[in-house]
């Protein structure tokens, strides 16, 4: 069970409370980005205008898939019954905030987050790094341990360990990062009736 006391909780995005759309190798044969490469870090180590370009194409892509957002199974009832439940709700994602904006109102969630409660890549340092997460904490002025980051791969659960921060692993049948997860839950309903919020 996860304690009732865990009352902080920051979500991952994309795959996490929507279904996983993006084709990110697709993405990088786009921009011309190694398949190994990660996409932000390559496109911050290119010349500016090259960089600006590149990104301008990516916002513009991620526009198209975040307006035609489907939530994840149960995703809306969790964030929807942690919200009436006074929980304090965070996103953090490695999409642009505006499109988090898009998206969140999308699939019928935007009104469950203060908008300066959703970091983006321009708000912070993109996960692996606590970055976000310890931004958060500030804010709200709770310490890391009393709070949640849920997620759906890996930079979420490094994220959430690095910060000091509980995990949970959501949306994967098995979960290839046991050392990295507090809780692996199959989707968000059975996320949410781990923590009692959901019946
Ligand atoms: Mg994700």
């Amino acid at each position: 069970m996860i304690p009732a006391q865990i009352r902080h909780w920051v979500f991952d995005m994309d795959g996490t409370l929507t279904l996983a759309v993006h084709d990110f190798p697709a993405i990088k044969r786009a921009l011309g980005i190694p398949q190994e490469d990660d996409i932000l870090h390559h496109l911050a180590a290119l010349p500016e205008a090259e960089a600006a370009a590149k990104h301008a194409w990516l916002l513009e892509h991620e526009r198209e898939l975040a307006l035609a957002s489907t939530a994840a199974p149960g995703a809306v009832d969790l964030v929807r019954a942690l919200h009436e439940g006074g929980y304090r709700l965070g996103i953090l994602t490695r999409n642009a905030h505006e499109l988090a904006l898009v998206t969140l109102q999308a699939i019928g969630l935007g009104d469950c987050f203060h908008t300066e409660d959703i970091l983006g890549r321009g708000e912070a340092q993109p996960k692996p790094s606590p970055d976000g997460l310890l931004h958060l904490a500030e804010r709200w002025q709770v310490q890391p341990r009393e709070m949640l980051m849920i997620g759906d791969y890996r930079f979420d659960l490094e994220c959430g360990r690095a910060a000091g921060s509980h995990t949970a692993l959501v949306n994967l049948p098995d979960n290839p990062w046991p050392e990295l997860t507090d809780w692996h839950a199959a989707d968000c309903t059975a996320l949410g009736r781990l923590a009692g919020v959901l019946a």
